[in-house]
């Protein structure tokens, strides 16, 4: 199932569209949004939530979800061997099973459930940074 999840403009609720839904106004204030999760097979070139352009992928991942995997990956895996193969084993399961999603540099929304297109690449903290501070020459903040 594809989703788009994004804060609202207006309050900064985290809000969730699922692909086929259509679009419908901010659960907490009311506020109108246009937003609407691409269909499933789409290729996502830009931003669902602001229209922006660049994006990167990065894997899904949050501690809450990497337990439960581990504990669920344990219980395959004796426990004996655990120690020696067993956390690398984990490991690329979890690297295997954790998808992939897409997320916008200008507002955060992460498109959830699509292909990742090859012109979308790993975060960039260069990019990252001409986002929030802006595209000022390297050393402007000098001289004040
Ligand atoms: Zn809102
Ligand atoms: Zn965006």
């Amino acid at each position: 199932m594809s989703s788009v999840h994004y804060l609202c403009p207006h309050c900064e609720a985290r809000l969730a569209r699922t692909a086929g839904e259509p679009p419908s106004a901010c659960e907490r204030c009311n506020t109108p949004s246009s937003v609407v999760a691409p269909p499933e097979n789409a290729v996502i070139d830009r931003c669902a939530a602001c229209d922006h352009d660049q994006l990167y992928f990065q894997k899904d991942f949050n501690r809450k979800t990497g337990i439960a995997l581990v504990v669920l990956g344990a219980a395959f895996v004796p426990w004996t061997i655990i120690p020696l193969i067993g956390v690398t084993i984990l490991d690329y399961i979890i690297w295997k099973v954790v998808k992939d999603v897409i997320v916008c540099y200008q507002c955060q929304a992460v498109h959830r459930g699509y292909a990742i297109p090859p012109a979308i690449k790993p975060f960039d903290l260069v990019v990252h940074d001409r986002h929030v501070y802006g595209a000022a020459p390297p050393g402007a903040e000098e001289g004040h």
